[in-house]
């Protein structure tokens, strides 16, 4: 008779490989301009009465042949990677409230035409990111990675195992290699939680190698995760720069320009923009200063934007 108290004990951490390592937790403490708007009248009212834009198609995923990556943007930081052999989702939500901020956004295709999924890659605990209600739903008895102290929010949710990364530590699934990236942000859901891991993930398979940044704000980081990983499509936030209480918590557009220069990496995918207003910042201006930017730096020919639901191979 299976032991009914084994499925809460199956959260796995990797050894440590020890040394101390510098913080890149922020602060919580609020910017010093932060009173001077207020979020709730000129942010969060408005968003009420927009209207939901996009709408949701039925998604055409290709056949991923040897060699091929094929990326869907679902929507804000959630994407779909899938090679010939494995479908990998990253910070699925297909919710349409973060708690009490409307999703402007509908995500690009209903979560059951998702294909089935082999691993499910969780970056960190905020709301946008790591959404109980689509993990409960994606979840088929597959493994989930998540930073650590991340693990016991999904751990009941129908995974069969779930792997607690910390930064720079790579596990081994099937025939990917999976790495946990530091960057700077943090990890609380509430307040009191700050013991929460977050990050960034590289998802090496084979010779190919994607980025999905998580959230973070513009910091040196960059240079050494693009030293230790040759990374050639990079999915990088460049909305909510603009937040409600003034903390560098994440980069804006040009910042993500000078960090896919610095990850020298091939290929620049925005994302964390146009769902959620997180910020004070027009839903439409991170994609048009990342266009100039990118223009300023000559690396247009890079950037790749795209459209929620249509898959693209690479
Ligand atoms: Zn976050
Ligand atoms: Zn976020």
């Amino acid at each position: 008779m299976p032991n009914p108290f084994s499925r809460k004990r199956k959260i796995v951490r990797q050894t440590s490989s020890g040394g101390a390592k510098k913080s890149t937790r922020v602060k919580l403490r609020p910017g010093s301009d932060w009173t001077k708007r207020n979020f709730i009248t000129s942010v969060w009212i408005p968003s009420l009465f927009t209207k939901r834009s996009g709408a949701r198609a039925r998604p055409l995923f290709p056949k991923v042949q040897p060699g091929q990556i094929c990326i869907t943007w679902i929507g804000h930081a959630s994407f779909l990677v899938q090679t010939h052999e494995v479908n990998v989702l990253i910070d699925p939500i297909w919710s349409m409230w973060l708690s009490v901020i409307k999703r402007l956004k509908e995500p690009g295709f209903h979560i059951h035409h998702l294909p089935s999924i082999d691993f499910v890659l969780v970056t960190h605990a905020h709301f946008d990111h790591l959404d109980r209600r689509t993990l409960r739903l994606v979840a088929a008895d597959q493994p989930i990675v998540v930073p650590v102290g991340v693990g016991r929010l999904v751990h009941r949710l129908g995974f069969n195992i779930v792997h607690e990364l910390d930064e720079w530590q790579t596990i081994e699934l099937g025939p990917l290699r999976i790495s946990l990236t530091p960057a700077h942000h943090w990890g609380a859901r509430f307040l009191a939680d700050t013991h929460r891991g977050f990050g960034g993930f590289v998802i090496g398979a084979n010779e190919r190698c994607v980025f999905h940044c998580g959230d973070t704000a513009y910091f040196e980081g960059f240079k050494e995760i693009g030293e230790r990983h040759n990374i050639e499509i990079a999915l990088l936030p460049i909305g909510a720069y603009d937040p409600p209480l003034a903390r560098e918590v994440h980069m804006n557009p040009e910042e993500a320009v000078r960090a896919f220069n610095e990850l020298k990496a091939k290929t620049l995918v925005p994302m964390h923009y146009g769902s959620f207003r997180l910020g004070y910042e027009p839903l439409e201006e991170p994609l048009e200063r990342l266009r100039e930017s990118a223009r300023v730096h000559g690396i247009e020919d890079k950037v790749l934007v795209m459209t929620e639901g249509k898959p693209v191979v690479l």
